[in-house]
């Protein structure tokens, strides 16, 4: 489904990543001598990366507008209007005007093209690529890594509104740059707040689900795409990590039905904190933790074999 460009790379930034990489072996997944695989599905904001995009909030008095950061979004938007620091204020869902303008495409004039007006998301990620990478990489890049440099099947799945094409195109940019060794092998992009990924594959023709059920759906469908793609193995692992804890809380529940259904693989959902992760295994009507890391260099290093 997603095409992998030939790029042509600049030397990173960051030498260290480079060092890193050379030195190190290729891994098969854990369960390849069963001929199971390891699948990886990320949500993108302050998960694999930091990005400045910003959220609008309006008051519901004056209607003027407030930005949100999206780490501030993850931490409050379910107290938006009721009750806490924005009580007063209320979340506009239009595409164009609204609270998540700046996570659609916009529709670009003739002249946006002549001066190459980029969308949003790829003038974000340029501008977080102009910072030291500690400032955009955000606690699962290390694993976003991992997955790449492995060639993992690999889902991101986003509550962007974009299209398909400019996610990867974003991601592309960080190939160019010589942050990751090539594009991820791709498993499928949900960019699941895009009015035709809802439509047509999220099953939601009115537009009225959260993003969290969206989430749900994009991980349900991946796990059977993964099956028709790398055949029904028991021995296949699937792990999602995000830093919504809404949506964690409803991955973990779309998790424990696909357990119900595949008991004999492997799920996991690893919920991301700034400095600091928890990794959760899902069984069929429980949960156990795993393991609990925090943000040194040796902790990192132990999330990427996470799953
Ligand atoms: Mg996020």
């Amino acid at each position: 489904m997603v095409k992998i460009r030939l790029s042509r790379k600049r030397v990173p930034k960051n030498q260290a990543q480079l060092e890193f990489n050379l030195e190190r072996p290729i891994e098969k997944d854990r369960n390849h001598h069963l001929g199971g695989r390891s699948f990886y599905f990320f949500d993108f904001d302050d998960n694999v990366a930091y990005l400045t995009t910003p959220i609008v909030i309006f008051n519901k008095e004056t209607a003027a507008e407030r930005t949100l950061s999206s780490g501030e979004w993850a931490r409050y938007h379910q107290n938006i209007g009721h009750s806490g620091p924005f009580a007063d204020y209320f979340v506009d869902y239009n595409d164009e005007t609204g609270s998540f303008r700046y996570f659609r495409d916009q529709k670009h004039s003739f002249i946006d093209k002549v001066v190459r007006r980029k969308q949003t998301f790829l003038s974000d990620i340029e501008k977080a690529l102009e910072q030291a990478d500690y400032s955009w990489k955000a606690p699962s890049w290390n694993c976003f890594y991992h997955a790449t440099y492995n060639k993992r099947p690999t889902s991101v799945i986003t509550a962007r509104g974009h299209h398909k094409e400019t996610i990867q195109e974003g991601i592309d940019l960080i190939v160019r740059t010589g942050h990751l060794p090539h594009n991820p092998n791709y498993l499928s992009i949900y960019p699941v707040t895009n009015p035709q990924v809802r439509i047509n594959e999220l099953k939601d023709p009115e537009l009225k689900h959260s993003v969290a059920d969206l989430k749900r759906a994009a991980i349900s469908q991946s796990v059977e795409k993964a099956l028709q793609l790398y055949g029904n193995n028991s021995h296949h692992r699937f792990g999602m990590s995000d830093d919504d804890p809404r949506n964690v809380e409803l991955i973990t529940e779309e998790m424990k039905v696909l357990k119900r259904k595949y008991p004999n693989m492997a799920f996991f959902v690893i919920q991301t904190f700034e400095d600091s992760y928890v990794k959760t295994e899902v069984l069929e009507t429980k949960t156990r933790t795993i393991k609990k890391g925090h943000k040194a260099l040796s902790e990192e290093i132990s999330q990427l074999s996470l799953i």
